[in-house]
C-alpha cells in the first residue's frame, strides 16, 4: 500500500501562488476556450458552438483549434447556422467531409441535428443541464446532457461510434467525462478565462475537467490517491479544490492543466524547472527531498 501523500496547511497558499504568477495571457491563446470567446456576445451561438468544440477536445490544443476552425469553417463561418439547417434528411452530409482523430463529419452533422431537437424543446442547454442537476447532483446535470445530445427512441438512428463521444458519469463512472465537464466549466464559471453565459448553475457546483495534465499534477500534490482518471477521482479532486475555494472549485483547473501543457511542469524531478515551482513543497517528487 503507498504512503498516503496529503497536501500540506500552506499548500493552499502555494497553490495562491501559483495561480497569481501563471501567465495566463500566454496559455489562454492557446486554449480551446479562445476559439469561443469572440462568440459570447451571441450567446446561442456559443453555446452551439461550445458543443461541437468541447466533443472535438481531444489530443493537443493546437489540434483542437485547428479542427475547430476546419469545421466551423464548413458550416459557414457559424456553427449555430449549421444547427439551424440541419435536419432528418441532410445531418450525414452536413458537416462532411470533416475529420479530427476519430470524430467524423457525419458525427458532427448528427449533433447539429441533434442540437436543432433540443432548441426545439428547451430555451438554452442550460435548462437541460438543470434538469439534471435538480434531480440529483452535477453528475445527473451530465447525465441529462449526454443523454440529450445522444438522442434516443424516436430519433433517426445515429452514425456509427456517436453515442460513444458523450460517456455519462451515471452509465460509464470510469470515465471522467472530460469532455462534458470542462463545456459546463466554459458555460457557468463567470470569470476569466471562462464564458459564464449559464447563470443558474451555481460555480461551486462544478466538477473539475480531469484530462491527464490536471490528473498528473493532482495525484501528485496529493489531491487524488487514484491511479485512475475515474469520475471518482474527479470527485475527490474537486473536493480538494473544494476546501480551498468552495464557491469556485474549478477556479485552479485552467492554471493545473496548462502547467502541464506549457512545459512549466516537466512531470519529473529537474532542479532546474522545479526550482521556481510554488508547489515544489508540496509535490510528490520532491517528498522528504531537500529544497536544493
Ligand atoms: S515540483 Fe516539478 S514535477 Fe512537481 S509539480 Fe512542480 S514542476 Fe511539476
Amino acid at each position: 500500500m503507498p504512503r498516503a501523500h496529503r497536501p500540506s496547511a500552506e499548500f493552499p497558499a502555494h497553490l495562491e501562488t501559483l495561480y497569481r504568477e501563471f501567465p495566463f495571457a500566454r496559455s489562454f491563446a492557446d486554449d480551446p476556450v479562445s476559439c469561443l470567446r469572440p462568440l459570447a456576445t451571441d450567446p446561442r451561438s456559443a453555446e452551439a458552438s461550445g458543443v461541437f468544440l468541447a466533443t472535438l477536445a481531444v489530443g493537443q490544443t493546437a489540434a483542437i483549434r485547428g479542427a475547430f476552425a476546419r469545421l466551423t469553417e464548413r458550416a459557414g463561418g457559424d456553427l449555430a447556422t449549421a444547427v439551424r439547417h440541419a435536419t432528418a434528411a441532410n445531418h450525414g452530409r452536413l458537416l462532411s467531409p470533416f475529420q479530427h482523430r476519430w470524430i467524423r463529419g457525419d458525427q458532427m452533422g448528427y449533433l447539429a441535428l441533434r442540437l436543432r431537437t433540443l432548441y426545439a424543446s428547451y430555451p438554452s442547454l442550460e435548462a437541460l443541464f438543470l434538469e439534471g442537476l435538480d434531480a440529483g447532483d452535477f453528475a445527473h446535470g451530465i447525465d441529462a446532457l449526454a443523454r440529450g445530445l445522444r438522442g434516443g427512441a424516436g430519433d433517426p438512428p445515429s452514425p456509427p461510434g456517436y453515442a460513444a463521444l458523450f460517456p455519462t458519469p451515471l452509465g460509464a463512472p470510469r470515465s471522467p467525462c472530460k469532455r462534458l465537464t470542462l463545456y459546463v466549466r466554459w458555460m457557468v464559471r463567470p470569470r476569466f478565462p471562462d464564458l459564464g453565459l449559464w447563470s443558474h448553475v451555481p460555480a461551486g457546483e462544478l466538477r473539475v475537467p480531469l484530462d491527464q495534465h490536471v490528473y498528473w499534477i493532482a495525484y501528485h500534490l496529493g489531491l487524488t490517491r487514484r491511479r485512475t482518471r475515474s469520475w471518482a477521482a474527479v470527485e475527490e479532486v474537486t473536493e480538494a479544490l473544494r476546501r480551498i475555494d468552495p464557491l469556485d472549485p474549478t477556479r485552479y483547473d485552467f492554471v493545473l492543466c496548462h502547467t502541464g501543457i506549457s512545459g512549466d511542469c516537466p512531470k519529473r524531478r529537474d532542479l532546474a524547472v522545479c526550482g521556481p515551482c510554488s508547489v515544489r513543497a508540496d509535490c510528490r517528487l520532491w517528498r522528504g527531498r531537500a529544497a536544493a
